[in-house]
């Protein structure tokens, strides 16, 4: 099958996007070769160039062309967080598969919107929570629905960086929820919600607070701008299946680079997972003599699908843009008639009505159903 591609944005996650389109039939076989037919980037000059460090046929700065391009069979959305919404319409509306960076959009409203129009056209969709995609991921699910640590009794979860962390950083549209949406949530937070539905399922009601402890920030050109979404936010959490949970997001944690971690605790043991060792999980269980019990390091290997695809040797490590490989050939397979496997819009609108939802406890001080 031939599917011609156009990639919007060549920032972090476009450079991610565009790696992940040159590796994807190399590293698995089953999956069609994309075809690099448009960038587009704003100025034209900043396409042009990763068009050609990249083999892209044609590069151009207007989004609206590419996407309704006959020669497009899948838009790559990359671009900031307040472009998702119109980007998407306009792709489900042109009969094109989506492959969109999260979060979907600004509000939960933008969200709905877009998830009814991908699922009205009849168009297949992914939606960026590589995380979930991680083979040392995908193994830990199994392990828990094999029941390794018995019943699950309790998730922990926090997710921080430090990117705002210092109160000196300057002022941009990402500060102003009519640009940027949700501060730490709509940016980290959402990563959390994912892990924790793939693990251990959905997330039934929340109680929250949240903060943004640096109120203000120095403007390039002078002054000072007001930021007005959430440094920080933490959620008592109810899951569908009964266990109770606490899930905490910070932007302003110095030191923390990408602490994505999970903890499960089961009647059994515990399993542990950290984003910043990503090839490692820890599992303890409580067998054996006292005296030797402990933690055990499981290393990600060619047992831990589809980590072999990259790799023959066990703990030589994946790294963040092999995750963005496996979630592409995932999309690619359901495109070519394959199962689902991994979020689609439909399973990502679920992720982004927690944060939405722990937005509105912390606001209300009130409980909330998702
Ligand atoms: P970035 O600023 O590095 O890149 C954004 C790109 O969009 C830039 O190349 C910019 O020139 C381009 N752009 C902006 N307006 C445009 C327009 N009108 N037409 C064409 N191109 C335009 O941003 P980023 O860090 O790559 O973030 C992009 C998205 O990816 C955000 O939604 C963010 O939340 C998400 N993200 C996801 C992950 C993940 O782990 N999945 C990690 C980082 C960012």
């Amino acid at each position: 099958m031939d599917l011609g591609v156009a990639l919007i944005g060549s920032g972090f996650m476009g450079k991610s996007h565009a790696l992940a389109y040159r590796a994807v039939r190399a590293a698995f076989g089953d999956v069609p070769a994309p075809r690099l037919e448009i960038m587009c980037d704003r100025p034209l000059e900043r396409a042009e160039i990763f068009a050609s460090q990249f083999g892209f046929s044609r590069a151009t700065d207007d989004w609206r062309a590419a996407v309704a391009d006959p020669a497009i069979d899948i838009v790559s959305v990359t671009t900031p967080n307040d472009l998702h919404h119109d980007m998407v319409l306009a792709a489900a509306a042109a009969g094109k598969h989506i492959w969109c960076e999260k979060p979907l959009g600004l509000t939960l409203e933008d969200g709905e919107r877009m998830e009814r129009a991908v699922r009205e056209a009849g168009v297949h969709s992914m939606i960026g929570y590589n995380y979930t995609h991680n083979p040392t991921i995908q193994h830990a699910k199994r392990l828990i629905a094999e029941g390794e640590i018995g019943r699950v009794t309790h998730f922990r979860g926090f997710v921080d960086e430090d990117y705002q962390a210092d109160p000196e950083t300057p002022w941009s549209w990402r500060c102003l929820r009519s640009r940027g949406g949700l501060g730490a949530l709509g940016d980290l937070g959402c990563h959390l919600v994912s892990l924790a539905y793939v693990l251990v399922g959905p997330i039934e009601s929340v109680l929250a607070d949240m903060q943004t402890v640096h109120t203000d920030r120095p403007k390039r050109d002078g002054g000072r701008g007001p930021v007005e979404n959430e440094d920080l936010a933490s959620a008592l959490v109810r899951f569908r299946d009964g266990f109770q949970g606490v899930l905490c997001t910070t932007r302003i944690a110095w030191g923390r680079k990408n602490k994505l971690a999970v903890e499960v605790h089961g009647e059994k043991g515990t399993l542990c997972f950290d984003q910043e060792r990503l090839n490692e999980l820890q599992l303890f269980r409580n067998e054996g003599h006292t005296a030797v019990q402990g933690f055990r390091t499981i290393l990600a290997g060619p047992s831990h699908p589809p980590y072999g695809a990259f790799i023959p040797g066990a703990g030589h490590s994946l790294g963040f843009n092999d995750q963005k490989t496996i979630e592409l050939a995932a999309f690619l397979r359901t495109i070519t008639g394959g199962a689902k496997s991994g979020p689609d819009i439909t399973e990502a609108l679920e992720y982004e009505k927690v944060i939405h939802g722990i937005a509105r406890s912390a606001e209300t001080g009130a409980r909330v159903v998702i």
